[in-house]
């Protein structure tokens, strides 16, 4: 995306989001486990993309001709020793604005609703938040994380030298714009689990980018949640071993997709696909219950 979708205005209005939930009710019954009582996770709607060459989701002609619906969502975790929120969707300058097409043609792109309100309408505040983690950092997932400059920005350390490079800046002006302002910064060189206890785990999966992350979470529900970040983009490629075009690195992907598979499966996780929109319906359908 380049500057034209942030000279868009800002409009910050329309309904609260629809999009919120939330899970972390379950009575857990032993004390090494009870904190996890207290985590909860929510989902919200950063945008919704459409992939107009689907194509660029392969190495190959796989997908050639077709187009796709994406979500962009982004999570909200709720942890007694703090909150964290990971990932921040497409530019809030998108709202209000009719869905927007980059130069090249390849992605359409809009938002329902800012950051201000969707916390809200989930009863939290952007000064609640004590960190900040990216999957990584493109377009659409650093869209409102210049907002969070007061919380501890957890990045892998060679992402964010990718991004912070003299050279890089300038040619990726807009998304070192979206998150020059997260100054408090904890460079990881691996997993990072962020509150000490199990429950909410930072897993470094190179490929995508450079450091390009997942995220694990227990919030008291039967099983716990694997956040793909963009590992996958969506069932076909989890099922095929599908490497978008653009990936940074194209064997280090499929080796992340190999530990991915065998932690989830180690872990009797739910895996979630962040850009599914059947993922991001079943991840809200999961958490009322
Ligand atoms: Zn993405």
């Amino acid at each position: 995306m380049k500057t034209t979708t942030l000279i868009v205005l800002t409009i910050t209005l329309f309904s609260s989001c629809r999009n919120k939930t939330e899970l972390g009710k379950q009575i857990e019954t032993t004390e090494s486990v009870k904190i996890k009582q207290g985590v909860k996770l929510y989902v919200l709607d950063g945008g919704s993309i459409l992939a107009n060459k689907l194509e660029i989701f392969s190495q190959d002609t796989t997908y050639t001709g077709q187009t796709k619906q994406m979500a962009d969502a982004y999570y909200v975790i709720a942890h007694p020793k703090g909150n964290l929120i990971w990932d921040a969707g497409l530019p809030e300058n998108l709202v209000g604005q009719q869905p927007y097409t980059d130069p090249s043609g390849a992605f359409t792109v809009s938002r329902k609703d800012s950051l201000k309100n969707q916390l809200a309408s989930i009863g939290f505040k952007i000064s609640d938040f004590k960190y900040i983690a990216l999957s990584h950092l493109h377009f659409d997932h650093v869209g409102h994380a210049n907002n969070f400059k007061n919380a501890t920005w957890l990045v892998q350390e060679n992402e964010y030298n990718f991004i912070a490079n003299d050279s890089i800046k300038v040619k990726n002006e807009d998304i070192y714009n979206s998150i020059k302002e997260l100054t408090n910064i904890k460079k990881l060189n691996g997993d990072f689990d962020v509150f000490g206890d199990g429950t909410v785990i930072i897993k470094t999966m190179p490929g995508h980018t450079i450091g390009h992350q997942v995220l694990y979470v227990e919030a008291g529900f039967d099983n716990p949640i694997l956040l793909t970040g963009d590992l996958y983009h969506f069932e076909e490629n989890r099922k095929n071993k599908g490497v978008p075009s653009f990936n940074h690195n194209v064997e280090q992907t499929l080796k992340s997709m190999t530990s991915f598979e065998a932690f989830a499966k180690e872990k009797n996780a739910e895996v979630i696909i962040q850009h599914s929109q059947k993922d991001f319906n079943r991840l809200q359908n999961l958490l009322k219950k």
